[in-house]
């Protein structure tokens, strides 16, 4: 029998393919005919179609690869569950699932990551427990830019998702380099985001069984928000903007969610409206469930509310920051004599807000003084700017 790796923990099949291709020796393609015995099968890096071929070979039964290492459980999250029973039915018996099928169930996820993202301490460990490090399922899912896990900011790689085939498909995250994304999006907002989603991976009984019951929910907290207190399309209007705001656009176009505001009916609005039986993709309930968790008061006139962009309330998380720049001070304090305030600040997950509205913040504000008092480092001179010193 071909010899074939093990999935490690949280690793996504398309990861595993990626490291079967470097071990055996054969280029994608060809390995995709050797496991599936056709040409041209479709294979995504979230949810593969020849599955039944990859459970024998791997020797691990087909819903534990389904759910444990695809992204079909984040998929079928957020439907009722009789759609998940159906889909989940089909998948495993590839009953009437053809690869283009495959294809449409990944989109949900697709359209929301462009490009692998990694985290830089999951790397370290994997490297050292596994030998090798691969890519993560719970990494790779839209709006997703922190490391539950370790409480990281991710790195976004150059690897488009979409490119399965190329050869440098193939790179493991410890041979890339990525970036940080500064979405100017409080870190505490994007770990809870990527701890709603890390749950929607995990199996969860106690999901309402329809949809009707996720948007009760919604408009539940809308209205203790003090939105839809006017006429129900004005309001769910002004709750999409605040929305919008709230994110900002960039990070709503990279998780595959933008909407234009001159719509009416863009898919907040849709989402706290009564008799909504539209299924939504996760990443929107994820989006809206976690701002109006942590979104102030809506104004209640819109004649009183000021352009630009609206943040989060900032008390709930200048509390929030000071506990984490507390934490930071001990933790980090063989570290701190050599990190500059930017790189204490980033690591504590509080930079980019802070940053940006200081004098909203006068606890985090009073700490950084101590921190600055005390260990901030001066910033690096250039050979250039010494040479003009003199
Ligand atoms: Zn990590």
């Amino acid at each position: 029998m071909l010899y074939f790796p093990r999935p490690y923990p949280d690793e996504l099949l398309g990861s595993l393919i990626g490291r079967a291709c470097r071990e055996i020796g054969l280029p994608h393609k060809e390995l995709v005919f050797a496991v599936s015995g056709e040409r041209g099968t479709y294979s995504s890096i979230f949810l593969p179609s020849y599955l039944k071929q990859l459970s024998v070979l791997t020797d691990i039964d087909i819903e534990e690869l389904v759910f444990s290492h695809s992204s079909f459980p984040y998929i079928v999250s957020f439907m009722p569950a009789a759609l998940m029973t159906r889909l989940k039915d089909l998948v495993l018996k590839r009953q009437g699932v053809s690869g283009g099928s495959f294809n449409s169930l990944a989109n949900s996820v697709t359209s929301g990551v462009l490009y692998r993202r990694l985290c830089r301490q999951c790397v370290a460990e994997d490297l050292q427990e596994f030998g090798t490090s691969y890519w993560h399922r719970s990494h790779m899912l839209p709006a997703v830019y922190y490391c539950v896990k370790h409480g990281q900011v991710l790195e976004e790689t150059n690897i488009a998702v979409k490119y399965f085939n190329a050869r440098w498909s193939y790179y493991l995250p410890h041979e890339v380099m990525g970036r940080f994304i500064d979405f100017e999006i409080p870190g505490s907002i994007l770990l809870e985001i990527a701890r709603h989603s890390k749950d929607a991976l995990a199996k969860h009984a106690d999901y309402p069984q329809s949809v009707a019951d996720w948007h009760a929910q919604y408009r539940e907290l809308a209205e203790h928000k003090g939105y839809l207190q006017s006429s129900p399309s004005i309001a769910s209007w002004q709750l999409a903007r605040d929305l919008q705001r709230a994110y900002g656009s960039r990070f709503l176009v990279n998780a595959g969610c933008s909407y234009p505001l001159e719509r009416r009916n863009s898919w907040p609005a849709l989402m706290v409206r009564r008799r909504t039986e539209v299924p939504f993709i996760p990443v929107k309930h994820i989006l809206l469930y976690t701002f109006l968790e942590h979104c102030g008061s809506a104004e209640k006139k819109l004649d009183y509310t000021k352009p630009g962009k609206r943040p989060f309330d900032t008390s709930v998380l200048d509390e929030e920051f000071s506990k984490k720049i507390k934490a930071g001070l001990k933790t980090l304090r063989q570290h701190l004599p050599h990190l500059t305030l930017a790189e204490f600040m980033t690591k504590c997950g509080c930079w980019g807000p802070y940053r940006h509205q200081r004098k909203n913040f006068p606890k985090t504000a009073a700490l950084v003084e101590i921190f600055k008092s005390k260990h901030s480092k001066s910033p690096v001179q250039t050979p250039n700017r010494r040479r003009q010193a003199r």
